[in-house]
């Protein structure tokens, strides 16, 4: 299929032309067509997968004949989880829009000034994209007018129930007509989106689109095993002293590790800095701008703060603590293989590892294959099926017989310092309004080693 037969609006396709797409992904291919006939839908999509453009199109076709409403306020709404995809939302409207006449894209964050948001929304608002936290303050204070609203699409919607958005997302969606199409995109759809989905959409089309397997196709996963923290350190430092690594993400699995991992990096003399929910929305902008600038070579993030990270320069993903959760697993590698490029994706895992490598592999449906650096071998010695499983590749030396023991590192890599969200116990960064948990205050497993 290809975007003309869409029936896109011929400014959209310009914009489309001009961004090098040649046919519509999966989720494209299957939204659009249900979107532009005016049903709601609910789909199951990550980031990586084109699903920006899948509801960004129509809602841009949309605008193209102007509203019967006489009003100022935002005719399309889209909420996010996070500021950063948020900040990608928008950027993708302005590109798809940019030929159209006068649309008018405001995205009200978290951690940003009020006074300007007040001057913005006293503007006319063609597409207003928000995390929750912040349209509530505004909504109370009476600065929207939704009268003309006819599109709320809520993104990533596993990610805003997961962070307790859910409440506010509902209270949003009551302030606006009834008569809008409500789109709704979640890693997945399981009966917790499907509540959500029966409160909020109507007769909504459900578009569930390839496996998980298919989307990591240009992703290359290794393993590497660790005894303890030491062992992780130099072997981090290994691999960033590959030529072949251009720009890496480096995911732990607390603010505090991001900050102290970013220091010893930066200690050691990579170029390296920390994202993750207690920094201030000036200092997250800038550092992801110089990501994407190619001023920073190693990102050191945390789960929330990664997600949607869209950066073509990224080669190497690095899970120098592996995530509790396997879709978690997913959306870090995913940030890698951008567009269709090749990506590489470590993990380290250490002897309490093990059933959080399992579940992973099981919800991918593909096995990591176990890599060995000369000189930094582990010492301990996987069981056999602990997942990690031994190929055949030129790089992959680990044949040794799996026993999960002898871990020496007296942590287990996710026993997070806190950082939980107790509605559906999965990790939690920060919420949008700044009030991000800490948990205990132990020290830092993350000492400077060198
Ligand atoms: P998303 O899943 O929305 O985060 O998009 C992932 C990436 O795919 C972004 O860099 C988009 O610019 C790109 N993209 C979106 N649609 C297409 C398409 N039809 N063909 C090629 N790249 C696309």
């Amino acid at each position: 299929m290809s975007f003309e037969n869409l029936n896109l609006h011929p400014l959209i396709l310009k914009a489309i032309v001009d961004s090098g797409y040649t046919e519509p992904t999966p989720i494209q291919e299957q939204a659009i067509p249900e979107l532009l006939a005016g049903h709601d839908i609910m789909a199951s999509a990550q980031t990586g997968t084109g699903k920006t453009a899948a509801f960004m199109l129509p809602a841009l076709h949309r605008l193209a004949t102007p509203s019967k409403v006489h009003s100022r306020g935002p005719r399309v709404l889209v909420l996010t989880p996070t500021r950063e995809l948020a900040l990608q939302v928008s950027e993708a409207a302005a590109k798809y829009g940019k030929h159209l006449p006068r649309v008018k894209v405001v995205s009200i964050l978290g951690g940003m000034p009020y006074p300007l948001q007040n001057k913005l929304l006293s503007q006319p608002v063609d597409i207003l994209v928000a995390t929750p936290g912040r349209l509530i303050d505004h909504i109370q204070r009476g600065r929207i007018d939704f009268s003309r609203l006819e599109m709320m699409v809520l993104d990533e919607a596993d990610r805003m129930l997961d962070m307790g958005f859910i409440d506010d997302v509902e209270r949003i969606a009551s302030a606006t007509p009834a008569t809008r199409q409500t789109l709704l995109f979640s890693a997945t759809l399981d009966s917790a989106i499907d509540k959500v989905a029966a409160r909020l959409l109507k007769t909504p089309k459900r578009i569930q689109i390839a496996a998980q397997q298919a989307r990591l196709d240009n992703i290359e996963q290794r393993l590497h095993y660790v005894d303890d923290l030491s062992h992780k350190n130099r072997l981090l430092d290994h691999l960033l002293r590959d030529m072949a690594l251009k720009q890496a993400i480096v995911f732990t699995a607390t603010k505090r590790d991001a900050d102290t991992l970013a220091d010893n990096l930066s200690a050691q003399g990579h170029e390296a800095a920390a994202l993750h929910g207690d920094m201030s929305q000036r200092d997250r902008t800038r550092t992801l701008t110089k990501l994407r600038h190619g001023g920073l070579r190693v990102l050191v993030a945390t789960d929330v703060a990664a997600r949607g990270i869209d950066v073509a320069g990224i080669t190497h993903v690095i899970n120098f603590d592996l995530p509790k959760f396997a879709e978690d697993y997913v959306h870090r590698i995913g940030r890698t293989g951008r567009a269709g490029a090749a990506g590489i994706a470590v993990s380290f895992a250490s002897g309490k590892d093990g059933v959080n490598l399992k579940k992973i592999e099981r919800f991918t449906g593909q096995q990591i294959a176990s890599h060995v650096v000369p000189g930094l071998e582990p010492r301990f010695k996987p069981r056999p099926g602990a997942g990690g499983a031994s190929r055949g590749t030129p790089n992959v030396a680990h044949k040794r017989s799996r026993t999960w023991s002898n871990d020496t590192s007296g942590r287990n890599a996710n026993s997070a310092n806190g950082n939980r969200d107790n509605s559906r116990g999965r990790s939690f960064d920060s919420d949008n309004r700044g009030n991000s948990f800490r948990g205990s205050s132990n020290p830092s497993p993350y000492a400077r080693t060198k």
